[in-house]
């Protein structure tokens, strides 16, 4: 054999076994909704296939994977012919290779003239076909391989966000309108968190749920997942309406009461493009929905006709990607880690992977419980995801790549900070170090760090390093040695001047100055978090009655429950922390008298959700600022919520105040609520 044939033989090979690879995960993905690689992944074996059919055109086969897309029809469900092929798009993720995109436009169609084009979110979700006929939701499909979809339309109609009918005088005949069907991330975190403590399978990711919800054959099911949908444009259409740009088709979808992207923005030309490009990609944690990259179209319906279409994908679009939310790595190691209550945390140690933006090397695993729900071992490869503000999370263990060598994880016996027995209750999901605080220096640190964060006592300049140190120099055993904490004894400490040394004694100083609230949640009580320490102190009013107070006295208190409240009365029957509290006392932390009449707020009794993004405020900053009106904050929509505050991005929780018919505000007037009541 010579080396070319030898050469090309190996070429042809390594076509046909990406071919068969990308096939298999396109199975997976596609058709049973339970991918096994992240999209990373599996781009980099796509895109080589393509680079290999680009170098050796001769090996392209009309059943290649790059030929075609998406994944054939589920046989559970009837098959449905698209009379307009469903598309994918061509993707680029430089803006060199936008701007090369933009030149090809130009020259097919032959102009120098500028061309403006609509910026939408790419949305990673399932792309659906909605048929309506005389203004009536009659069939909803999924996109299948793009000529053929399936005929969901049971499980759609159990979606609030979609219309069932089109009231308007001007809806033509027959309508196609065409989007993504997605999960909002806080309510696929939502079904998670749920999942989890009913022992149940979790989703792995927010696009392979709406799939998965879609693709029930009993639409109760679906109708029970948060899923809710953007329209993005229009297939068939017969009688009456000719748009002319995408523009216009959004703002008639609009009109008729589809959901549309309030992100969606025309622009005048590339510069533009990019410029949407980057803000979306800064924004892109904040929009409370996965989206994959920017899908930039030429505004022009005449001009997209003109440009065509090329194996499935328009040459009239362009789909900027951003970097994946999601990877595939391994597992090195199960750490232990002890937390301020006691609490032992399994951390998944991984092989350091560039996700979401950051590279991750840590993911926390919950608890024991959630280790066997994943079934996971050491030296697995696993899919993690970093999205939005949520800390990486191990999603699921690819089984078919485990290790002959694997090993199973197993609670440790002994604290690895103190080694005091572990203890497991049997009715908690989590288990502890049986030492207390003042004993675990794991404990211990952790419980300082809590105490001077920004919502506790908020010393500025103690941070996690200084903590750290402090605790391993012995010269901190209770929060209150902080505040005997001598010049000296700061400058021993590495990294210390005498400058940084006064300024944390300044910084010490001036945090005794506090409120009950505060302090209370700087104790750092199990299950007491900020929202609960203010109810505890305006009920309370002060803090020897919180501390003399019986369980039932407790329990009146709003957001207290029994378990609550059984803490709350535990950690002030323990001595040792009656000590702890007497020498904060003593050390001088004080604050003015709590006013006691929670009834005198003016929203006193009611209970307020917040969804979608907000601008002005973080969602903490809103949230505290309602409570201090005397609101309650809850996650999720019920008939007994009083008010909705929806931003952009708003999805099932605002669906759902929508059918309940409770009222919804913008940020706007939640900022002049806050006005009036002279609260910021
Ligand atoms: P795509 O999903 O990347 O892009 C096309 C789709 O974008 C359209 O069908 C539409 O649903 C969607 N979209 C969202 N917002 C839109 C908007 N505003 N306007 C127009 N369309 C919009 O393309 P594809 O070819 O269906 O799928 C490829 C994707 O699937 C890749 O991200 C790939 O990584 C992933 N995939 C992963 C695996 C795996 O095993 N992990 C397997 C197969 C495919």
């Amino acid at each position: 054999m010579n080396r070319s044939f030898e050469a090309a033989t190996e070429v042809a090979e390594r076509v046909e076994a990406l071919r068969a690879l990308i096939r298999h995960h396109n199975h997976r993905y596609y058709v049973l909704d339970d991918p096994e690689v992240a999209d990373a992944e599996y781009d980099a074996l796509y895109d080589e296939l393509v680079s290999l059919e680009a170098e050796y055109p001769d090996l392209i086969s009309d059943d290649s994977p790059t030929q075609r897309i998406g994944g054939a029809p589920l046989a559970q469900f009837s098959a449905v012919a698209h009379e307009l092929p469903m598309l994918s798009l061509n993707k680029c993720t430089t803006r060199q290779e936008l701007d090369d995109w933009l030149t090809r436009c130009m020259s097919r169609l032959g102009t120098e003239e500028a061309l403006s084009f609509t910026c939408e979110p790419k949305i990673d979700g399932v792309a659906v076909a909605l048929r309506y006929e005389a203004g009536r939701l009659v069939l909803a499909a999924t996109r299948g391989d793009g000529q053929a979809g399936e005929d969901i339309t049971a499980n759609v109609r159990t979606i609030g966000a979609v219309p069932l009918r089109l009231d308007a005088d001007d809806v033509p005949q027959l309508l196609e309108v065409r989007g993504e069907i997605y999960m909002p991330q806080e309510d696929f975190q939502a079904f998670n968190t749920r999942a989890r403590e009913r022992g149940e399978k979790t989703l792995v990711n927010p696009r392979n749920g709406a799939a998965g919800s879609l693709r029930q054959l009993d639409p109760r099911i679906t109708a029970a997942r948060p899923l809710t949908m953007y329209c993005y444009g229009v297939g068939m259409l017969d009688g009456g309406w000719r748009p002319a740009t995408q523009m216009e088709v959004l703002e008639k979808l609009r009109d008729w009461e589809m959901r549309v992207n309030p992100e969606t923005r025309l622009v005048e030309d590339i510069a533009g493009c990019e410029a949407y490009v980057d803000s979306l990609l800064a924004r892109r944690g904040a929009l409370g929905y996965d989206i994959d990259g920017a899908v930039i179209k030429v505004n022009s319906l005449a001009l997209q006709q003109r440009l065509g279409t090329l194996t499935r994908r328009p040459r009239w679009a362009m789909a900027f990607k951003y970097p994946a939310e999601e990877a595939t790595t391994r597992v090195l190691s199960v750490e232990f880690q002890v937390g301020r209550t006691g609490a032992v945390t399994p951390v998944a140690r991984l092989d350091p992977v560039f996700v979401g933006g950051v590279t991750v090397s840590n993911a926390t695993l919950h608890n024991m419980d959630e280790v066997s729900r994943l079934g996971l071992h050491i030296g697995d490869t696993v899919m993690i995801r970093r999205a939005g503000d949520v800390i990486p999370q191990v999603m699921a263990v690819i089984t078919a790549r485990r290790l002959a060598d694997a090993r199973a994880v197993t609670l440790p016996e002994a604290c690895p900070a103190c080694g005091s027995p572990i203890v497991h209750a049997e009715e908690e999901a989590v288990a502890r170090c049986s030492a207390g605080p003042g004993v675990c220096p794991a404990r211990r640190k952790e419980g300082l760090k809590h105490f001077a964060s920004r919502l506790a006592l908020d010393i500025e300049g103690l941070g996690d390093k200084l903590v750290e140190q402090l605790v391993a120099a012995d010269l901190v055993k209770h929060p209150a040695d902080l505040f005997h904490l001598s010049e000296e004894q700061l400058i021993s400490l590495e990294r210390m001047g005498p400058k940084s040394a006064e300024k944390l004694l300044r910084a010490l100083e001036d945090s005794k100055e506090t409120t009950l609230a505060r302090f209370i949640y700087s104790l750092g009580i199990r299950e007491v978090g900020e929202a609960t320490a203010r109810n505890l102190a305006s009920h309370f009013g002060d803090l020897s009655a919180l501390m003399s107070a019986s369980i039932e006295a407790l329990e009146e208190v709003a957001d207290v429950g029994p378990i609550v409240a059984r803490h709350v009365h535990g950690y002030f029957a323990d001595s040792e922390n009656r000590q702890v509290v007497d020498s904060l006392l003593a050390a001088g932390v004080h604050w003015p008298e709590e006013t006691r009449d929670p009834g005198a707020a003016p929203l006193a009794g009611q209970t307020w959700v917040l969804t979608g993004t907000l601008e002005a405020l973080t969602r903490d900053e809103a949230k505290a600022r309602l409570q201090r009106l005397g609101a309650k904050v809850v996650g999720s929509v019920s008939k007994n919520t009083h008010q909705v505050v929806a931003g952009p991005g708003a999805g099932s929780k605002l669906t759902r105040a929508e059918r309940l018919g409770i009222p919804v505000m913008d940020e706007v007037a939640l900022l002049a609520l806050f006005e009036e009541h002279g609260v910021d």
